[in-house]
């Protein structure tokens, strides 16, 4: 079926139904999707396939379900339960898609091409390498860790960022327990082997920590009675606490818990060197001190893709750390290249930076002044435009405009009077402090991919009826909405079946109670039906078997 519908531009767009030859004059626009995390494959989901020819190119052909990475760590979740092949999500949904499994080496946005390389064999070149075309680029690569070039780190640690990683580590854990208890080491060598470090008392460190302790305690402990008291686990972080993202109390809960597991939280040391034997760490208090150890699990923060860096220099972002978007997500300075996730952060615009704009456009009656009712007018604009806005007036808890005003008269005006552009200025001067730069976990990353593909399935509708908000001096007409960011909540795993969540509105909840909260949560949230099966399965069964230990 082919279906024909005038477009503001004057031409036709076609919306065909497997309909492999377009009307003449029409060729679908060829969307590229670098990535199949998070972002990447939550775009994919949520685009309508009729509209596009869309081509997809990670290399690994599957996405992984990244929170239960750490279960995978010590068996308690199996690989292939945290995993959904790519090409059977796209298959599910139908259309156009195309997936190449191969890495994007370079970004050349001068000629809208992708530069590839397959690591399977070669071409006729010899090389493996291949060009793409894009009329729209989607950069959901994702980071990578990050060692901050500290020496011998990748040489000697293992990261926790892909189910590879995960599997790694579950057979050095176990390499190491029978390393130790072979016959002809001594005691400090046994020592030596059990000794567990953590770098980075992040999310992701602590909940492995916790992890490995449960496995410890609750399995190998069985398996290995003559050796197993000369286990420790050290979890190392450059801070004064651990989980600093999180709220207080529950930060105060993890170190009390792990104190009472008997896990050596060393807060405030910092990594300075990693040794095949001995890793450094360095305090003002002691200086350096040096401890053997048998495993490390490096889990510091993520950084930028070195292509990533490349393509920044191309496009006039060298000085920046990070690929900046806008609040559309469309990186800046690029046309018709989108980044999604953790590869990307959103440059959000200051207020104060747009502030005569706003204040021209706010007074419809070029009074030179604004009444209540015209900021009335603009505010769900400029709430919508600069979400910082409403995040100040909440912090300071100001209830409506009248007291916003007041901030910038002084307490002892009358809510009727006018406010002069100073005025204005003056009470909105402080809002911008609430800029903040999203977290990089999934839940940001899948509501952008979401958000995204919203965007990309109205493009046509929404060149008639743009809905985005008010559009400061030298922007184009915005035909959508900026996107928001709705935080959902946090979960911390602490070992122990207990678990501490951090929902909106500053809700605490810590223990068994919440690890039921997590279980649900995290089987509600699988991709599909067989890996929800799949993941509750090895839940069911380590309750009733333990953990398996062979590797
Ligand atoms: P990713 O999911 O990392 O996907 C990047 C994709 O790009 C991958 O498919 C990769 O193969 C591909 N790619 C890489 N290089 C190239 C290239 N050169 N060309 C093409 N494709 C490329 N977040 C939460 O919200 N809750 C949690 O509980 C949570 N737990 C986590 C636990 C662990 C162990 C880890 C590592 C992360 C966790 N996160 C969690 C964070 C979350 O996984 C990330 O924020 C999220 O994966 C980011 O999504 P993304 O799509 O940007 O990147
Ligand atoms: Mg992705
Ligand atoms: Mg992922
Ligand atoms: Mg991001
Ligand atoms: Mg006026």
């Amino acid at each position: 079926v082919v279906v024909l519908a005038a477009s503001s531009g004057g031409g036709l767009v076609a919306y065909a139904d497997s309909q492999p030859d377009q009307p003449q004059g029409f060729k679908k626009k060829k969307v590229v999707v670098l990535g199949t995390g998070w972002a990447g494959t939550t775009f994919l989901r949520n685009l309508d396939s009729k509209l596009y020819d869309v081509q997809v190119i990670s290399p690994r052909n599957y996405f992984a379900f990244t929170p239960l990475l750490p279960s995978v760590t010590c068996g308690t979740v199996e690989p292939r339960s945290v995993v959904e092949p790519i090409r059977r999500i796209l298959e599910k949904k139908g259309g156009d898609f195309k997936f190449w499994e191969a890495e994007c080496f370079k970004i050349d946005p001068a000629n809208k091409k992708i530069h590839c390389r397959s690591n399977m064999g070669t071409n006729l070149d010899g090389n493996g390498e291949f060009l793409v075309d894009y009329d729209y680029l989607v950069v959901a690569v994702g980071a990578r860790s990050n060692t901050f070039n500290t020496p011998g780190v990748t040489e000697n640690c293992h990261f926790l960022k892909e189910v590879e990683d995960a599997q790694k580590i579950r057979r050095s854990v176990m390499d190491c327990f029978e390393k130790a208890s072979l016959p002809y080491l001594n005691e400090e060598e046994r020592k030596k082997n059990l000794h567990f470090v953590v770098v980075g008392g992040g999310p992701t460190g602590v909940e492995f920590a916790a992890e490995l302790h449960d496995f410890v305690t609750e399995d190998l402990s069985k398996l290995y009675p003559s050796i197993q008291h000369l286990v420790k686990i050290s979890l190392i972080e450059a801070a004064d606490h651990i989980l600093t993202m999180f709220d207080k109390r529950i930060t105060n809960f993890a170190e009390d818990k792990f104190g009472r597991d008997g896990i050596d939280v060393k807060t405030g040391y910092k990594v300075v060197k990693v040794s095949k034997d001995a890793i450094t760490m360095q305090n003002p208090a002691t200086g350096d001190i040096t401890v053997p150890y048998g495993m490390a699990v490096w889990s510091t923060g993520i950084g930028t893709r070195p292509f990533v860096v490349d393509f920044m220099k191309q496009i006039g972002q060298a000085n920046r750390r990070v690929l900046a978007t806008d609040e559309w997500l469309r990186v800046r300075e690029c046309d018709d290249v989108y980044a999604v996730g953790d590869c990307a952060t959103i440059n959000q615009r200051r207020v104060m930076e747009d502030i005569s704009e706003i204040f021209r456009v706010a007074d419809k009656d070029k009074s030179g002044t604004l009444t209540v009712k015209e900021i009335q007018d603009i505010l769900e604009d400029i709430y919508v435009r600069y979400p910082q806005v409403k995040l100040y007036m909440k912090s300071k808890q100001l209830n409506g405009i009248a007291d916003l005003i007041r901030t910038g008269k002084g307490d002892t005006e009358k809510e009727s009077v006018e406010l002069s552009i100073e005025e204005f200025k003056k009470a909105l001067s402080l809002v911008d402090s609430q800029v903040k730069n999203l977290p990089a976990t999934a839940q940001v990353a899948a509501q952008q991919g979401q958000y995204l593909a919203t965007c990309f399935n109205k493009m046509q509708t929404a060149e008639e009826n743009p809905e985005g908000p008010i559009r400061i001096r030298g922007e184009g007409r915005h035909r959508f909405n900026p996107f928001r960011y709705r935080h959902l909540g946090q979960f911390a795993p602490l070992g122990g079946e207990q678990t501490a969540a951090q929902l909106p509105g500053d809700w605490v909840s810590i223990g068994h109670s919440s690890q039921w909260l997590w279980y649900s949560v995290y089987a509600t949230k699988q991709i599909s039906w067989r890996t929800r099966a799949l993941v509750i399965s090895d839940w069911g069964r380590r309750f009733i078997f333990g953990r398996d230990s062979s590797g």
